[in-house]
This record gives structure tokens, C-alpha cells and sequence, in this order.
């Protein structure tokens, strides 16, 4: 069974998430913890993420990811942008509590002329003061594209944050197919070699989800445009070998390609279609 869903948008509340999850056939979901550009949450509702908690548990989903706004940077240089992130992490993860057992997951930040190394130590230190020992979140490094100064565009920079995080327990990994083939590792014609190398840096265990995304460019452009399914560098066939390998079964695959709902359903539909169960 391939666990699938997408991105969509909370502005509508929780539970109607929720709802248009199973309207489309997903059985999990993505969404913003809050305005992904600004970073102000509403006021929080108690009895909507109790009704989404139902639903997920009445309806079978698996784990569904919470995605930190953008404008998070644990390693930015100017440390009142550093204390936004702590605070929004914090508080992202005390709302998270009301919907046990789900992932958190954030762009590890971009270090801006700081360098790799100073990046992830700053990472790390934000990581070891918000993470809490009896929290039901895993918090999830994505894979990035290697865009700018980002951090994490190669398997080792997210070792690092792992290896100096004293709770690592709770963290995995979100491989983003988009992110780590404009980050140069050619999933599509050596998928094996990837996830071996995943394996040898990270340990597959680490590896919590996948963003399921085509690519506008080629390998290794870090650029981090995303493409539907099928209209990008990457391809139908690459990508349905993603969501069939042996490797990755159990995992919940989440699109975020640039699509209405309607398209959504087309995508899901396709990828359960070519899904060998
Ligand atoms: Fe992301
Ligand atoms: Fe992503
Ligand atoms: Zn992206």
C-alpha cells in the first residue's frame, strides 16, 4: 500500500484538511504551521486539531508533517532572526503535542557568508534548546537544494546536526526528490547508489518521509523549482521508482508540486496506479 498525499493549505482550519485529504484519495498530508513568508500563527483551537486528530485516527492515515515557515533561519548571522526561530519552533512544537505521533519538519536555514560549518553549529544549538524530552514529534532536516548558502544540500552537513544534537532521537530526515537532484544526486539514473549513500552518511532508519517533486532543472543545478509530476527533469518513471522501491515501503510520500486540488488527485491516482503493492 503506498501511503501518498500533498501540501494543502490550513487556512480553512484543521479538520477540513483533514477532509480534503480523503476527498482526493491521500492518506497523509502536508501543511504550513503558519504564514510560510511572515511567520504569525492563529490563535490556537484546541477542538479543530482534536476533530483532525479523530479523523486521522478514524480514517487510517499515517503520519502527517507540520512544515516550519520559510522564513525560519536557525543559523542566521543576526541573532534576533535566531530568537524568531527558537520562539517559532517552540511554540510550533508545544501545538504539535495536540496531534501526537506526527512529523515537524524544517529547512535546516541558510548561513549566509557564515560558512557550512558555523551554520550547523548554530542548527544544532537551536535544535538541543527547543527539543524536549517527553515530546511526541519527530523533527524532520530536509534534504535541500543547495540554493544560495543553504545548509544541508549534502547528506554530511545533515550529519553533522545530527551527530551534535544531545536528543537525536527525535530526529529524522525528509528526503525532498526535487531538492536532492538539484542538489546533484541523480536519483534518476542511480536511485540504488543514492539511498546506499543516504545509508552510509545517515542510516536509512533515519528517513521519517519523502517530498515527491519533479524538477524544472537538471542534476545538480541548485536551483529548487519544483515541477509536476512527469513535466520536469526528473520524470514519471524515476519518480514511480521512488515510491516502489523496497527501501522506502511505509513511508509517507507527500507531493509538492505546483498543482490545485484537482491536480493533486490526478497525481495521487497516477502514483497509486504505478504503485506495485
Ligand atoms: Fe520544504
Ligand atoms: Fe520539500
Ligand atoms: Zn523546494
Amino acid at each position: 500500500m503506498l501511503h501518498i498525499g500533498c501540501h494543502l493549505s490550513s487556512s480553512r482550519g484543521y479538520a477540513h484538511m483533514g477532509k480534503e485529504a480523503l476527498s482526493i484519495g491521500a492518506d497523509t498530508f502536508q501543511f504550513f504551521t503558519r504564514n510560510p513568508r511572515g511567520g504569525t500563527a492563529k490563535a490556537l483551537n484546541t477542538e479543530d486539531l482534536e476533530a483532525l486528530r479523530r479523523l486521522l485516527e478514524e480514517h487510517g492515515f499515517i503520519r502527517i508533517i507540520a512544515h516550519a515557515p520559510y522564513t525560519l533561519n536557525a543559523c542566521a548571522a543576526d541573532e534576533g532572526l535566531r530568537e524568531f526561530a527558537r520562539r517559532t519552533m517552540e511554540d510550533d512544537l508545544m501545538r504539535m503535542e495536540y496531534l501526537p505521533g506526527n512529523y515537524y519538519n524544517f529547512h535546516p536555514g541558510s548561513h549566509v557568508k557564515q560558512g557550512p560549518e558555523e551554520g550547523v553549529r548554530k542548527i544544532a544549538e537551536i535544535l538541543n534548546q527547543v527539543l524536549q524530552p517527553g515530546q511526541h514529534t519527530t523533527v524532520l532536516l530536509e534534504t535541500m537544494a543547495g540554493k544560495g548558502s543553504e545548509v544541508g544540500r549534502r547528506f554530511e552537513e545533515l550529519r553533522a546536526i545530527l551527530d551534535r544534537v544531545e536528543q537525536s532521537d527525535h530526529l529524522g530526515v525528509c528526503l525532498d526528490t526535487c531538492h536532492v537532484w538539484d542538489a546533484g544526486y541523480d536519483i534518476a539514473g542511480d536511485l540504488d547508489g543514492v539511498l546506499a549513500e543516504f545509508d552510509r552518511v545517515l542510516g536509512l532508519e533515519r528517513l521519517k518521509a519523502i517530498h515527491l517533486n519533479d524538477s524544472m532543472n537538471p542534476l545538480g543545478a541548485h536551483k529548487d523549482r519544483h515541477a509536476k509530476i512527469g513535466e520536469g527533469c526528473i520524470g514519471t518513471a524515476a519518480l514511480s521508482a521512488v515510491t516502489n522501491h523496497p527501501l522506502l515501503q511505509g513511508l509517507p510520500f507527500c507531493l509538492e508540486t505546483p498543482n490545485d486540488l484537482s491536480g493533486y488527485a490526478a497525481e495521487i491516482a497516477l502514483l497509486r496506479d504505478l504503485h506495485r503493492d
